[in-house]
């Protein structure tokens, strides 16, 4: 059997399939735009949350004096202070810790988990060196960075809905996740106050406008996606009561689970089947880091059992779900050499894989499909937040400088995605109007941003 003959119509359906041609990308772009208004016409309108975070005000580098900030959104829990110097002296000084959490707290009591994240705050508190101060009389304050879903009741309460990532912690579903912390806090004898809760992607936005006026819109690409914009509250038809002074607000899109006019695969709905939330999340699945290497998966098992790909056998450890990781495709894809050496000993490593060089062309076909449809995709869901901004306010983002502020490993690491996101958005709004949209990485900004929250929510202004 020659490979060459099942091979090739594989890979060209599969092409075909992933293809993201202009018309596709706006499409995608006018529907996320669709899903926006349905989501903030009423709750549950659309397949996007559309959550109010009740940060009415964003940071304008006058935030002066010494705030903290804690991170729990994964296998570590990040604390952080800093001393904030108003226009002129910005940060002063900043410093932080990592503390990874053990398992069993993964699968214990809530009172359990947070008491080991209220005492790891006091440990880092005790820390505090001279060049850090307090004004008399006041309490320290924290920006809570909790990036699980939550129902946000005010700028420093907020319901957790599920335990998402792998956690199982009993008795937090339902409860306001700041009285956790504050009840853990006392149990401490902690004498700190939350003063802001916030998503992560909120928090980048809100330190990446901190440096720069011209942000607008947060996005995130690490292990999985989720995007916030700056919104007018005149055109959040759900939002109730008071509304506040300075007009705008930030909107947590949730925007993983949009899935509107994507183009999918059997390879995309296979997984899907597969996974433990069947049916949703399903942007977050087509491009998002913790999926696109099990795409990848999945489309080299077909092209070795129907094609062939890697000799008559196909090789076992191909067989395992997630083996191949996003980051493995994107080392790959930085092999240049005419021989393909780098891809060869990935694939051994990683999958058990002998590959002769035809074969390795192929799987390189294969990650970059995969990776560009990513990509484009992103960029397309970044064009519709911006078009629906601007078509509520002519000229508000199109007219002048505006700011998207990119994080996550998956951004941060994959040169190719990330120059595909960017052609998405250039071919989207033309040469003209993509002059004024910058795109750029903003590292780390969530940490500090959650500081500057709780600045600008201090109960002491
Ligand atoms: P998280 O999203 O888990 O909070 P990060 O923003 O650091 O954390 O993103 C981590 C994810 O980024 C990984 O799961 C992986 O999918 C992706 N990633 C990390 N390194 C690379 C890399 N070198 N190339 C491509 N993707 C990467």
């Amino acid at each position: 059997r020659s490979n060459a003959v099942s091979v090739a119509p594989i890979l060209t359906k599969l092409q075909k399939d992933c293809a993201t041609p202009l018309p596709v990308l706006r499409h995608v772009a006018d529907a996320m735009a669709a899903d926006m208004r349905g989501g903030l016409a009423v709750d549950g309108g659309s397949d996007l949350k559309m959550i109010l975070s009740y940060v009415n005000s964003l940071p304008s580098g006058n935030e002066k004096g010494l705030f903290y900030a804690l991170d729990l959104g994964g296998t570590n829990f990040r604390v952080l202070r800093v001393q904030l110097g108003g226009k002129d002296e910005r940060v002063i000084d900043t410093e932080f810790e990592q503390v990874s959490i053990p398992q069993e707290l993964m699968f214990g009591t809530s009172e359990e988990l947070f008491d080991f994240i209220a005492s790891g705050l006091a440990k880092f508190a005790q820390k505090e060196g001279g060049k850090f101060h307090l004004p008399r009389g006041r309490k320290r304050e924290i920006g809570f960075t909790f990036s699980f879903p939550v129902k946000q009741t005010s700028i420093d309460s907020g319901i957790l809905m599920k335990w998402t990532k792998g956690f199982a912690v009993s008795g937090t579903a339902g409860k306001d996740v700041v009285a956790c912390l504050n009840e853990a806090m006392e149990r401490q004898k902690l004498d700190m106050r939350v003063s802001a809760l916030v998503n992560d992607t909120v928090g980048t936005l809100a330190g990446a406008r901190y440096w720069d006026d011209d942000v607008m819109v947060a996005v995130i690409l690490g292990t999985g996606t989720n995007a916030c914009y700056v919104e007018q509250v005149d055109a959040i038809p759900k939002l109730q009561g008071p509304k506040s002074l300075s007009g705008r607000t930030i909107i947590n899109t949730e925007w993983g689970a949009f899935s509107k006019g994507l183009p999918l695969t059997e390879f995309d709905r296979d997984m899907d089947a597969a996974s433990i939330n069947l049916g949703e999340q399903i942007f977050e699945k087509t491009i998002s880091g913790m999926y696109l290497g099990e795409i990848a998966r999945r489309v080299l098992l077909k092209l070795a059992e129907a094609g062939a790909l890697f000799g008559e056998a196909v090789p076992e450890k191909l067989t395992t779900p997630f083996i191949l990781r996003t980051p493995d495709l994107c080392a790959m894809q930085q092999d240049n050499s005419n021989d393909m050496k780098a891809v060869e000993s990935i694939l051994y490593d990683v999958a058990g894989v002998e590959s002769n060089l035809s074969a390795r062309k192929i799987v390189i076909e294969v990650c970059d499909t995969i990776v560009k449809r990513g990509g484009r995709l992103a960029g397309a869901g970044i064009v519709g937040i911006l078009q629906k901004m601007e078509d509520d306010a002519k000229g508000i983002v199109f007219g002048k400088r505006t700011v998207v502020a990119m994080d996550g490993g998956l951004y941060e690491h994959y040169p190719q995605y990330r120059r595909y996101l960017q052609d998405a958005v250039t071919e989207l709004l033309g040469l003209e109007i993509s002059k004024n949209v910058v795109i750029e990485h903003s590292k780390d900004g969530s940490g500090i941003g959650a500081a500057l929250l709780a600045a600008a929510n201090s109960q002491y202004e």
